[in-house]
C-alpha cells in the first residue's frame, strides 16, 4: 500500500478534520488536507505521485509539529496525529495516537487556562471543566440554565461537549454559540450514561473519590465529569494521568455573577472584548503565568466564606506591609516555570529534557520562596506562610535531587541522540560513557601517534558523514603512507585513508553511541514516568506558588494604590468611604465618593445629568464589593462590606445597543432573571433599565421593578435612571433614598463635579446638552419653555401653522397630547358639557383615581381602557 493510500485509510477512521501522518522525519498532510493546511499556515504544497495518481502534499519536520498543530487548533480544527512505529526497519506501522482539539490542546502556553467543558441536563444540570494542560478538574451542579451559563461564562471553555439531552435543544445550542466562544463537539452519547460515566470517574480518581467528596454517583455532575474523562481519553489517553484531583464545588461557594454581570463589570475583558482595560489588567502584577491564571480565577470566582476571605486578606495585608520580603518573594517566583503545566506534561509522557530541567529549576526556588516568607517576622505568622505548609516539601526535595543527579545541564532538543543525562546517574550508562571515552582518547591520540611513527607532519584524523573516520595526509607526504592504509578519497592537496584498526574503532564508537542514545532514551522515559507519577504533589506545589504570586500581586497593588482592607460582616452593611473605581482611577484624576446603605436607604435611585458619572459610581460600588469577596484590599479610605451572595448588573438596552448586542427583549429577560434570582443578600445594579422602550412603558417597568425589588426581594440596589419620576418613590417606600451626581451650572456652562450627593437632582440637563450640541437657539428656548410648563403640569400649546392654532394638553399619564379645538370657547365646564355619556363616564373614572395609590402599570391599563372607550 502506498503512503497516500495509508493516509486516506487512517483519515477515514478518525473523525478529525485534518490528519498529520508521520513519514520518517516529517509529518505529512496529503490530498485535500494538504491544500487546507497549506492555505491556513502558508506551507508549501508540492505534488506526490502514488499508484499513478498525483496528490497535493505538505509537511512539517517532526520536531516542529507543535506550533503548527497549535495554530490549526486555534483556527478551530480538530487535528489527528498519526505516529509511526518502527518495530523493525521493514515493518513500519502507523496509527492515530491523539487528536488535538480546542479543549484538549496540550501545546497551550501562556497565562490563560484552557478548559474543556461537558454539560448535562437531567433533573438538574451538571457541569465539568477540565484543563488538561494544568490538571484542573472542576465539577458542579446548577439549578437551571441561567446558572449553568454563569459557570460556563466563568470558565470560558474553548470546547463544550453538550450531553445527549441538550443536543435537540436548538435554543440552548444557539445561546451557547452566542455566549461561549467555544467549539461545540457532539461526543458519543454513551459516554454521558450514568453508569458508564460514574465508572469512568471512579476509574480515574479512585473508588472512594465520589463519596469522600460528597458527589452522588450517576448525578448530572458525575455524568458530565465522566463524559469529559471519556473524551480526554479518546483524544489522547496519555493525558488522563495529569488529572490527579477531582475538585467539586458548589455554585453557592461563589458569589453569583451571571454571564451579563461578568461582562458588564469587565472582569477579564472589556465590553469590547479587549483584555486591556479590564479589572484583571489593572490589577495584575503577577510575575508568573500560573499566578496570572490564579488571579483571573479569583476575580471571576469571588467567595462567600468569610474565614477563607479573611485568610487571604491577612496574607495580602502582611505582604503589603513587608515590601522587602514581598520583593524577595516576587523575585523568586518570577524565575519559576509553570509547574502545574510541566507536571501535566510529564504525566502525559510529553515532557522533554528541557521541561524536566525546568521542573528542577522551579523546585530549586521553593527554599528561596520559603526563605522570603520566613525572614520577615510579619510574614512568618501570616497565612501567606501557610500556603507553603500545604505542599510536601520533602517529596519535592526528593524530586529535585533525583533530577539534579540525572539531568545534563544543557540537553539537546531531541530525545533520541543522547546527551540528556549526567555521568554517575546509571551504572550501565557510566560503563558506556567510559567505553566511549576510551575510544575517543584512542582516536584523539591517533594522529600524533601516526605522525611520529611515519615521520610526517601533515596528518590529521577527522570524521564526516560520508566518509566516516579517516586519516588525511598531505600530498607531499603520501609516499610515507604504509601498506595498511587504504585510500578512500583523493583531494586536491591531500588524500584520505582508512585502516582496519580505525574501522574497528569506528564501528565500536557508533555502537556505543547508539547504545548510549537508546539507553538514555529509556532511562529518560523512566525518569519522566516517575516525575509523572509525582504529578499530584508537583501540581500542588505549582498551585501554591501560583497562589503566593496572586497574593503578592494583590499586596503590590494595594500598597501602590493606597487600597485598604475592607471589614467583612455577615449583615447587610455596605459603607464605603471615599471609594474609587479600580480601573478608572488608574488613568483619571478620580473624585472619590461614599456609598452608604442601611436603614431607609437599601435601594438608591441615582440621578444626574448625562455623563455625570452615574454608571461609573455604581460599577465602583459593585467592584468594591467584588474585590472584598476576592479577599483583596479595595480602593477606598475605608469600607465595611456585608458579604453578598450575588452581584447582578444590568445596563439598559439603549447603552447595550450601542455595543451592537442587545435588544429590549434581552433587557427584559435579564431583568426578569434578577427579579427571580436576587435575594436579600444580593447587590443589584440597574443602569438605565427600561430605556429600551417608549418613555411611559419604560417608566412603568422601572417603577414596578423598583417596588418589587424593594418590597419582595429586599436586595441592596442602585438604580440609575433618567426617569425623574422615579425619584418620587423615595417619598412612598421606606427603604428607597435618592442620591444624585452633582453638576454645577454657571453662566450656561455645566461643570461635572463627579460628587455623589443626597437627594434627587434638581433639574434635567438634557436641554442644556442640546444647547451644547448646537441645536438652534429657538428650539432650545422653546424646549425650556415646554419643560417648565410640563413641570407645572400646565397645558402646553402646540404650535401649529400661524393661521390654525391648536390647543393641546399634555397628559402626563398617557404621555400624549389630548387635542382640543383652539377656538373652543369658555371654561372647563362648558367644554365638559359638550361631551357624550361615554366621555362623561371616562372623566368620572379619571376623577376617582388616586394617582398616589395606584401602581403605574395599573394606571397605564386604565388609560388604555379610557382611550378605547373614547374611540368607540
Ligand atoms: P453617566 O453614566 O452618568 O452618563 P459615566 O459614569 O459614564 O456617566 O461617566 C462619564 C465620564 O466621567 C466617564 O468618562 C468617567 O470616566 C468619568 N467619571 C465618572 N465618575 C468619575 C469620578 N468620580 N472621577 C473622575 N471621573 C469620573
Ligand atoms: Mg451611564
Amino acid at each position: 500500500m502506498g503512503i497516500v493510500e495509508e493516509f486516506l485509510d487512517l483519515k477515514a477512521e478518525t473523525d478529525a478534520d485534518l490528519l498529520a501522518m508521520q513519514v520518517g522525519d516529517f509529518y505529512e498532510f496529503f490530498a485535500e488536507d494538504a491544500r487546507r493546511v497549506g492555505d491556513a499556515l502558508d506551507l508549501k504544497v508540492s505534488e506526490k505521485s502514488s499508484h499513478g495518481s498525483s496528490y497535493p502534499m505538505a509537511g512539517v519536520p517532526v520536531d516542529d509539529l507543535t506550533p503548527y498543530v497549535a495554530a490549526l487548533v486555534e483556527r478551530g480544527h480538530r487535528v489527528a496525529i498519526a505516529d509511526q512505529r518502527e518495530d523493525d526497519a521493514d515493518d513500519i506501522t502507523r496509527e492515530v495516537t491523539r487528536v488535538a482539539t480546542p479543549g484538549t490542546l496540550l501545546e497551550a502556553t501562556g497565562a490563560d487556562a484552557r478548559y474543556l467543558a461537558a454539560v448535562v441536563r437531567d433533573d438538574g444540570w451538571g457541569l465539568a471543566f477540565v484543563d488538561v494542560t494544568t490538571g484542573q478538574f472542576h465539577v458542579t451542579d446548577a439549578d437551571g440554565e441561567a446558572d449553568a451559563f454563569t459557570e460556563l461564562y466563568r470558565f470560558a471553555p474553548e470546547e463544550v461537549l453538550p450531553g445527549p439531552d441538550l443536543r435537540g435543544d436548538d435554543d440552548f445550542l444557539a445561546r451557547l454559540r452566542e455566549r461561549a466562544d467555544a467549539t461545540l463537539t457532539l461526543h458519543e452519547a454513551g459516554a454521558f450514561a450514568p453508569g458508564k460515566a460514574t465508572h469512568a470517574v471512579r476509574d480515574q480518581f479512585g473508588d472512594g473519590a465520589l463519596d469522600s467528596l460528597g458527589v452522588d454517583a450517576g448525578s448530572p455532575a458525575v455524568r458530565a465529569a465522566g463524559a469529559a474523562l471519556a473524551y480526554v481519553a479518546d483524544t489522547d489517553a496519555g493525558v488522563l494521568a495529569s488529572l490527579t484531583r477531582l475538585q467539586p464545588y458548589r455554585a453557592d461557594d461563589h458569589v453569583e455573577l451571571d454571564a451579563t454581570t461578568q461582562r458588564n463589570l469587565e472582569l477579564t475583558a472589556t465590553m469590547a472584548g479587549e483584555g486591556e482595560g479590564s479589572l484583571f489588567d489593572a490589577l495584575d502584577h503577577t510575575v508568573s503565568a500560573a499566578g496570572g491564571r490564579r488571579l483571573q480565577a479569583w476575580l471571576t470566582r469571588p467567595l462567600r466564606d468569610r474565614s477563607e476571605l479573611e485568610r487571604r486578606q491577612q496574607a495580602v495585608g502582611a505582604l503589603a506591609d513587608a515590601p522587602l520580603a514581598r520583593d524577595a518573594l516576587r523575585d523568586a517566583l518570577g524565575d519559576a516555570y509553570d509547574l502545574e503545566r510541566l507536571a501535566s506534561k510529564a504525566a502525559g509522557g510529553r515532557a522533554d529534557a528541557t521541561d524536566l530541567l525546568r521542573v528542577r529549576r522551579t523546585l530549586a526556588l521553593v527554599p528561596e520562596v520559603a526563605d522570603a516568607l520566613t525572614t520577615d517576622p510579619a510574614l512568618a505568622d501570616s497565612p501567606a506562610r501557610d500556603v507553603l505548609e500545604r505542599v510536601d516539601r520533602e517529596a519535592l526535595a526528593g524530586v529535585r535531587e533525583e533530577l539534579e543527579t540525572a539531568l545534563a545541564e544543557d540537553p539537546p532538543k531531541t530525545l533520541r541522540q543522547g546527551g540528556l543525562l549526567c555521568e554517575g546517574y546509571d551504572d550501565e550508562l557510566d560503563a558506556l560513557l567510559a567505553e566511549h571515552r576510551e575510544h575517543r582518547e584512542w582516536l584523539d591520540g591517533l594522529a600524533d601517534r601516526e605522525k611520529e611513527r611515519l615521520g610526517v607532519t601533515h596528518l590529521q584524523v577527522d570524521r564526516n558523514k560520508t566518509d566516516g573516520y579517516y586519516l588525511q595526509v598531505g600530498r607531499s607526504e603520501t609516499d610515507a603512507v604504509p601498506e595498511e592504509y587504504r585510500e578512500v578519497k583523493s583531494l586536491k592537496n591531500s588524500k584520505r585513508y582508512t585502516t582496519e584498526a580505525l574501522e574497528a574503532r569506528e564501528r565500536e564508537v557508533l555502537r556505543v553511541e547508539e547504545e548510549r542514545a537508546d539507553l538514555e532514551y529509556r532511562l529518560f522515559e523512566e525518569l519522566r514516568d516517575w516525575v509523572g507519577e509525582c504529578a499530584g504533589f508537583l501540581q500542588d506545589a505549582g498551585r501554591a506558588l501560583a497562589e503566593l504570586d496572586a497574593l503578592a500581586s494583590l499586596a503590590e497593588h494595594a500598597a501602590a494604590n493606597r487600597w485598604v482592607r475592607p471589614e467583612l460582616t455577615e449583615g447587610d452593611a455596605l459603607d464605603i468611604e471615599a471609594g474609587r473605581h479600580p480601573v478608572v482611577e488608574q488613568t483619571t484624576e478620580f473624585v472619590p465618593n461614599d456609598a452608604r446603605f442601611g436603614d431607609g436607604r437599601r435601594f438608591q435611585v441615582v440621578t444626574g445629568p448625562n455623563m455625570s458619572g452615574k454608571s461609573t459610581y455604581m460599577r465602583q460600588v459593585a467592584l468594591v464589593v467584588l474585590l472584598a469577596q476576592v479577599g483583596s484590599f479595595v480602593p477606598a479610605d475605608s469600607a465595611r462590606v456585608g458579604l453578598v451572595d450575588g452581584i447582578y448588573t444590568r445596563v439598559g438596552a439603549l447603552d447595550e445597543l450601542a455595543q451592537g448586542r442587545s435588544t429590549f427583549m434581552v433587557e427584559m429577560q435579564e431583568l426578569s432573571r434578577i427579579l427571580h434570582a436576587a435575594t436579600e443578600d444580593s447587590l443589584v445594579i440597574l443602569d438605565e433599565v427600561g430605556r429600551g422602550t417608549a418613555t411611559y412603558d419604560g417608566i412603568s417597568i422601572a417603577w414596578a421593578a423598583t417596588e418589587y425589588l424593594h418590597n419582595e426581594v429586599r436586595a441592596k440596589a442602585l438604580f440609575a435612571t433618567h426617569y425623574h419620576e422615579l425619584t418620587a418613590l423615595a417619598d412612598h417606600l421606606s427603604g428607597v433614598a435618592n442620591v444624585h451626581v452633582a453638576a454645577e451650572e454657571r453662566d450656561g456652562d455645566v461643570t461635572f463635579l463627579r460628587t455623589v450627593r443626597e437627594g434627587a437632582t434638581d433639574r434635567s440637563y438634557g436641554v442644556h446638552v442640546a444647547d451644547l450640541a448646537g441645536v438652534p437657539d429657538p428650539v432650545v428656548e422653546r424646549s425650556r419653555d415646554v419643560l417648565d410648563r410640563l413641570r407645572e403640569e400646565k397645558a402646553v400649546e402646540a404650535k401649529g401653522s400661524a393661521s390654525e392654532s391648536v390647543q393641546a394638553v399634555f397628559d402626563v399619564d398617557s404621555g400624549e397630547f389630548a387635542e382640543a379645538e383652539a377656538d373652543a370657547e369658555g371654561d372647563g365646564s362648558e367644554f365638559e358639557s359638550a361631551l357624550d355619556s361615554d366621555a362623561e363616564a371616562v372623566l368620572d373614572d379619571l376623577r376617582d383615581v388616586d394617582v398616589n395609590e395606584t401602581p403605574p402599570v395599573e394606571l397605564l391599563g386604565k388609560v388604555q381602557d379610557w382611550q378605547s372607550q373614547l374611540e368607540d
